[in-house]
């Protein structure tokens, strides 16, 4: 239970935790969820236990008292190795409960999740439950900024929210102007009128969807208005957005484009103005990596094979993994003798290989105990390997074009070593 240098990977393996966790039921109220703030001491969460002990004795079905006081029991062995100085610096929650294996009633094993959530949750809660209590926990993962974002001119604008890692397209509006002079005198004027006409209404919609989507985000931090021409001033000095929103512009921005494209070359230009959230990190940091692929400097590695052997050596810099790699590797092996096999594979096909082995006897020994002992995802195999020579790592969403990339064409693993290798 390290506290992991990585912020990234750190809510990265949360949220992988979460979503095993979220899937693990017990067969009573029998699942401890405790939560134990900053500073805490630890005898006290000790004696409370004690007594929650006491208490589960009133706990009519005898196989639910069982594992609530087993659980119980292995949550205070846990607490004894904890040094209080761990949890005088940081806040501590941890899983607990017989777990079902696959199986019905009676099989049944231990499970206990200790974890230093990645932003300290200073709540004390101890609950017993069918499920873990997951909900503080998932909050700690919640981006708090978002930035509103409009590009937009006078054909079309997009209403959008940039919130940590992820660009949320909230609504796309046309006007049904396309801008094209007709010629002619007196009927040129009248159609140019009716033309305004049509902008001002279509200002007014855009304005009001703005605002209310804006005004109903409780961590609002900003607004920038990018798009062509004099569209955007048109559209920011009038009274288009609710006074509230106004206030919050943070800017505009000339664009060559509306639309789509428009809101990804506003990020680009306000880049230095939100640079600490994480969307932008993502994309900065894999830019460096294409710009040494691209210059040739030597420093720019892709594929596992490649960065795990550069990583070994100490010679990795920045090690980049992409979100979306699913690789896992698979110990299976026999409880009889201890033959041991090796594999490795997609998350998703994990399920069908525990299926096929619980018909299959060990090629040793010919034992049916022969199981999935142990997996691990490639990223936190990877990760630790980084972490032990002092590498950075940065996992990587696909949620940018350049994330999208990291995964698409180069598998999800890429690093920038520390010098070029001679
Ligand atoms: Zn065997």
């Amino acid at each position: 239970m390290s506290k992991s240098k990585s912020k990234s990977l750190e809510r990265y393996k949360t949220r992988k935790l979460l979503e095993e966790l979220a899937e693990k039921k017990g067969y009573g109220t029998e699942l401890i969820s405790l939560y134990i703030p900053q500073g805490k001491q630890i005898s006290d969460v000790s004696n409370y236990l004690k007594q929650e002990y006491g208490t589960a004795t009133n706990i009519k079905s005898k196989t639910t008292q069982k594992n609530v006081q087993s659980a119980i029991v292995t949550i205070q062995q846990k607490l004894k190795i904890i040094p209080q100085s761990l949890i005088d610096e940081y806040s501590i929650v941890i899983f607990a409960g017989a777990i079902p294996q696959n199986g019905g009633p009676g099989t049944e094993r231990m499970e206990i999740y200790p974890i230093v959530p990645p932003e300290p949750i200073n709540i004390y809660m101890y609950r017993c439950a069918s499920e873990f209590v997951l909900d503080p926990l998932r909050e700690t993962l919640l981006e708090k900024d978002s930035y509103g974002l409009i590009a937009m001119d006078r054909s079309e604008a997009i209403i959008g929210e940039l919130r940590g890692s992820h660009l949320e397209i909230h609504h796309r509006l046309t006007s049904g102007v396309h801008g094209k002079h007709r010629a002619g005198g007196q009927s040129q004027r009248r159609y140019e009128r009716v033309i305004e006409q049509q902008v001002h209404e279509f200002f007014v919609r855009v304005g009001e969807y703005a605002s209310q989507i804006y005004l109903g985000i409780p961590d609002f931090k900003g607004l920038f208005v990018g798009g062509p021409g004099p569209t955007k001033e048109d559209f920011v000095n009038k009274d288009y957005l609710d006074y509230r929103v106004k206030e919050k512009l943070l800017g505009t921005s000339d664009l060559s484009y509306s639309g789509e494209q428009g809101l990804k070359e506003l990020i680009s230009k306000i880049e230095p103005k939100i640079s600490d959230v994480r969307y932008v990190e993502e994309k900065k940091l894999v830019q460096r990596f294409l710009r040494h692929l691209a210059k040739e400097t030597g420093r720019a590695i892709y594929g596992e094979k490649e960065v795990r052997e550069y990583l070994e050596q100490g010679a990795v810099a920045i090690l980049l993994l992409s979100e979306a790699l699913d690789i896992i590797r698979v110990t299976i092996s026999c409880e009889s003798c201890g033959h041991i096999r090796e594999k490795t594979i997609h998350e998703k096909e994990l399920a069908a290989l525990n299926d096929s082995l619980a018909s299959e006897e060990c090629p040793q020994c010919s034992s049916s105990l022969f199981s999935v002992s142990e997996t691990k995802k490639l990223i936190e195999d990877l990760a630790e390997i980084a972490e032990n020579v002092g590498a950075r790592v940065e996992v990587i969403s696909a949620e940018t074009e350049e994330g999208a990339e990291l995964w698409n064409a180069f598998k999800g693993i890429a690093g920038i070593l520390r010098y070029t290798p001679s």
